[in-house]
């Protein structure tokens, strides 16, 4: 379908690039803008690549308020919030406890499957198109489970809601995880399988779909910020920009984790928090993986790209901080260790930590959908834990809106507005 309409993307980021994609796709004339240079890093490039229906809890779950306050007091713990005054913090983190309830479990994890599985089609889709040069693998996703109590509470918990909402969750044995698994030693009480999971490598799948974007005809303004907003009768007229002012129709923010400060200037509050994770990538590893794995009890992902090993995880809420706390790599790397007996200290030397800014909403659920505010300017960040699997279907549903159809997916608790 040809459109003479034009957008403006705003972040070069996995979602920004999905959703330059689709808009391009349906004819629209696209600008993304983003402040780093071609081929910087960003928050998906260290991440752990899963494509991962499995995730249909959201981050705020029930038992998080009192597990979080455990975990506050020691910055070793997988979850870390650093405590200090700030209003924005404390708004995210009352709004965070008043959605740890069954009830919003319930209400999200059909929503989230339906967005994780539709995207994920969206993904057999683009390495079809591109040769599948990203390395994509359906390999399905193990939750490994140390202990028996944690097997059982897995598999009475996630795995029970998982197969509720079109998941297919499995829970296995020690002996028949190490079947599906057999290169490598698991000390596990057993694990719960998920088939449909996939994982695929970031760091190709962005420059994947950046050749992608060439090609269809998106302008790319490089190395340039957003730094305010014109307007004109409840409508966004223009972005003020390190390199000049530029318009459009419409405007798509898609900043991650800086959402909040881009759109300073429009009066819109967006609760988001950054939280920070890290990873660890061992380019030849000695082990061969065929699937991913989360190590559970330590909240640690793990993911054979390519042909290197990758161990990544932690949430630490303590803004946007660059610096590196060694505890927090050491913990990862014990957590190697304390699932797989084969797995050494040493198969991590000389490996440079990576970190990444998640942008995290207090109810786990996106921000996709026009600001009422500004009709003309609709979001898509705060994807969290999900932003590599929720790309392209966030992508896909912002094209709908601008293209005047009704979204394929269910938008109703993915409203921009919903704390306003
Ligand atoms: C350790 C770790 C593991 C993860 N594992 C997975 C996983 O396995 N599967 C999964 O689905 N997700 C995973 N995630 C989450 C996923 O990486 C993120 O949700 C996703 O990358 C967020 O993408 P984004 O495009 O919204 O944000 P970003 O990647 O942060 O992109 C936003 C972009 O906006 C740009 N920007 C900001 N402000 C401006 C401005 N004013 N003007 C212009 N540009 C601006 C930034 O430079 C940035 O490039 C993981 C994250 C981490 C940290």
């Amino acid at each position: 379908m040809s459109n003479s309409r034009s957008v403006i993307v705003v972040g070069g980021g996995i979602v920004g690039l999905c959703t330059a994609h689709y808009l391009a796709r349906e004819g629209f004339a696209v600008t993304l803008v983003e402040r780093n240079a071609e081929g910087a890093d960003s928050c998906a490039q260290g991440s752990a690549g899963y494509v991962s229906p499995s995730h249909v809890q959201p981050i705020s779950s029930p038992g998080m308020v009192w597990q979080g306050l455990k975990w506050m007091t020691s910055s070793r713990s997988p979850f870390y919030i650093k405590p200090r005054l700030n209003l924005d913090l404390m708004r995210w983190g009352w709004l965070f406890a008043r959605h740890c309830t069954p009830e919003h479990t319930q209400r999200a994890a059909p929503v989230l499957a339906q967005h994780c599985l539709e995207s994920r089609k969206l993904i057999v889709e683009l390495a079809a198109q591109t040769g599948n040069n990203f390395e994509f693998r359906t390999e399905g996703l193990f939750n490994l489970c140390k202990t028996q109590e944690t097997l059982d509470k897995y598999s009475h918990g996630l795995a029970a809601l998982a197969n509720s909402v079109g998941v297919e969750a499995r829970t296995l044995s020690a002996q028949e995880t190490a079947a599906l698994e057999p290169g490598v030693r698991m000390d596990i009480a057993g694990a719960i399988y998920f088939p449909i999971d996939a994982h695929l490598s970031p760091r190709k799948f962005m420059p994947a779909l950046i050749a992608l974007l060439k090609q269809q005809g998106v302008t790319f303004h490089w190395s340039t910020s957003v730094t305010g907003w014109k307007t004109s009768g409840g409508r966004i007229t223009g972005v003020v920009t390190s390199a000049g002012e530029l318009t459009a129709d419409a405007f798509v923010l898609a900043t991650g984790s800086w959402a909040p400060e881009t759109l300073r200037g429009l009066d819109i509050a967006l609760p988001m928090q950054a939280g920070k994770g890290y990873s660890l990538t061992i380019e030849q590893p000695r082990l061969k993986f065929t699937k991913s794995a989360i190590l559970s009890e330590r909240r640690v992902a793990m993911t054979p790209m390519g042909d290197t090993l990758r161990f990544g995880g932690t949430m630490e809420v303590s803004g946007h901080d660059d610096a590196v706390r060694p505890e927090r790599i050491e913990q990862i790397i014990a957590a190697a260790q304390h699932y797989y007996p084969d797995i050494h200290a040493e198969d991590f030397a000389g490996v440079k930590p990576w970190f990444g800014y998640r942008p995290v909403s207090p109810d786990g659920m996106p921000y996709v959908g026009r600001f009422a505010r500004h009709e003309n300017l609709i979001a898509a960040c705060g994807h969290a834990m999900l932003g590599i699997t929720l790309a392209p279907i966030t992508g896909h549903v912002v094209t709908e809106l601008l293209a005047g159809k009704k979204p394929g997916v269910d938008l109703s608790l993915t409203n921009p507005d919903r704390f306003a």
